[in-house]
């Protein structure tokens, strides 16, 4: 059990993302594992539902954390990272169970000198020929059968790490939204460093058991790897295909010819791999599914090709690989003063703004406004002061949207409200921050090429939920480290509370020694 003292040998970190069905199961796997070295359980958590709940309810000695913005796995990773105090960190996803001695498997393999340490899959549910084409299909390099050894790291998963070789890594990638994994695994191989592959160690997942669901799983990630495979090569050492097509029809028949090609590729690897490593015998009386189910993963990919977003993710591909690409979470290091930024988002508003920028001048500190344009054209005046006292204007979208990739609804959300920022501030407005903090790599790439940078934020008071003046203080001043940026807001409702808090955080991050500055 992990009731037992002292420093984490391991930490093994639950990602979830709306897994309310599974994460219960998931967290238990583990808890209830046996193991003579300590370990700990953290639970990472996005997407809204009740998931983290249903977690600190079952297991109130758990560290949960919960993220009000979706966190992409790679995000999800390296708050997982942050939390944990092992020497090994493992990652299990909140819809795959740990087989009996996950835990201690995988602190003696680490123990005996690998740095990079993979497991198998296996199916969680009803062992039908769907699950088990599903396996074959979607796995066939990590099935339990495949004999313990060295593995070339990008065609392995599941992998727990040795700390100090996440430190040499560097963070998971968080812009893409998927394939964190298989990009950290390109990098562990440019290090020269190999994964042991070890089928003791287990997860099983909950995947598809009829054929219907095998088939809908497949087409789902076949217009997955089309939406992801693009831009994780534009940032990974192979570049590719589809560069531009003139003439529809000709897109079609490329797609058509890459997708047959693909086939016979995806074919060889998949009944390849499993005739290497699975049960001939088992490989062969599923081969029906198996051959339905390549078909439906490469009818997924073709139409997802074809689809509007084709264009779209060709663009997002090209501005993937510049170095601005990206999001901004905090501040980069720099200086000699520890920077610490605060920001305001949904103004401006006249209950707000003039007693925030009060409090501000008060202090001799800027701030950044993300301002809606909604906001701006009620109360240009209040747009004109802020700019006027030296703080930086942010775009927040025109109306608070929820941003997708659209183009007209991006013209309309972003640029209309930027082209009001700037009339009515006199100044550049070059940052945008996403309600909701909603991105995908289609819109990051679109606003990078419109010359915007794309601001998240660090800590989250998570003020709007009107927990009081001094949780709101106490929550920042507890998390804040130089480069910090700091989300608060000032919509109608909640002013009140964030207005209250604002002495106490300036007056706390000042006495620190850090200094507040404007993006
Ligand atoms: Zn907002």
């Amino acid at each position: 059990m992990t009731a037992r003292l002292g420093r984490p040998v391991l930490s093994a970190v639950v990602m979830g993302y709306r897994n309310e069905r599974t994460i219960v199961q998931s967290v238990r796997s583990l808890l209830e594992q046996t193991c003579d070295d300590p370990f700990e359980v953290l639970v990472v958590t996005s997407g809204g539902d009740r998931s983290a709940e249903l977690v600190r309810e079952r297991f109130p000695r758990t560290v949960v954390h919960d993220s009000p913005i979706r966190l992409s796995a790679g995000a999800a990773r390296n708050v997982g990272v942050r939390l944990a105090r092992g020497d090994v960190i493992a990652f299990l996803a909140a819809d795959c169970l740990a087989s009996s001695e996950w835990v201690a498997r995988r602190i003696a393999a680490h123990r005996s000198g690998h740095q990079a340490v993979a497991g198998a899959v296996s199916h969680a549910g009803r062992d039908t020929p769907a699950a088990r084409a599903a396996l074959f299909t979607t796995f066939p390099s990590r099935l339990t059968t495949r004999p313990a050894g060295h593995a070339d790291p990008s065609n392995v998963f599941g992998l727990s790490y040795a700390r100090s070789l996440l430190e040499r890594l560097g963070p998971f990638d968080e812009e893409l939204g998927a394939g964190e994994d298989t990009l950290a695994s390109r990098r562990l191989r440019s290090l020269g460093e190999r994964a042991w592959f070890e089928p003791s160690i287990h997860a099983a997942h909950f995947g598809p058991e009829n054929t219907w669901q095998m088939l809908r799983d497949q087409f789902r990630r076949g217009a997955r790897r089309a939406r992801w495979a693009d831009l994780l090569n534009a940032i990974g050492p192979r570049r590719l295909r589809l560069e531009r097509m003139r003439w529809p029809g000709a897109g079609v028949f490329t797609v058509g010819l890459i997708a047959a090609y693909e086939v016979r590729g995806r074919w060889q690897w998949t009944i390849g791999s499993a005739l290497r490593w699975g049960r001939k015998r088992q490989v062969l009386s599923v081969l029906p599914w198996i051959v339905a189910a390549v078909l439906a993963n490469e009818a997924g990919w073709a139409i997802a090709q074809l689809g509007p977003e084709g264009h779209a993710r060709r663009q997002a591909r090209q501005v993937a690989a510049q170095p601005n690409w990206g999001i901004l979470r905090s501040l980069p290091a720099g200086g000699r003063i520890d920077r610490v930024a605060l920001t305001f988002d949904d103004g401006p508003s006249p209950r707000t703004t003039p007693a925030i920028l009060e409090t501000l001048a008060a202090y001799g500190v800027r701030a950044t406004f993300f301002m809606l344009g909604t906001q701006a054209e009620r109360h240009p005046d209040l747009v004109a002061r802020t700019a006027a006292a030296g703080h930086s204007i942010g775009n927040h979208t025109w109306s608070h949207a929820y941003l997708r990739y659209d183009e007209r609804v991006l013209q309309a959300e972003i640029n209309r409200a930027s082209e009001l920022l700037v009339q009515l501030s006199g100044r550049a407005v070059r940052h945008v921050r996403p309600p909701g903090g909603r991105l995908n790599p289609m819109i990051l790439a679109w606003l990078v090429r419109q010359g915007f940078h794309a601001v998240l934020w660090s800590i989250d008071p998570r003020d709007w939920s009107r927990p009081g003046p001094a949780a709101i203080a106490s929550h920042v001043l507890e998390r804040v480290e130089p480069g910090s940026v700091i989300v608060l807001h000032e919509s109608e409702t909640d002013g009140a509370g964030t207005l209250a808090a604002l002495p106490a955080i300036i007056d706390g991050i000042l006495s620190r020694g850090y200094s507040l500055v404007p993006l």
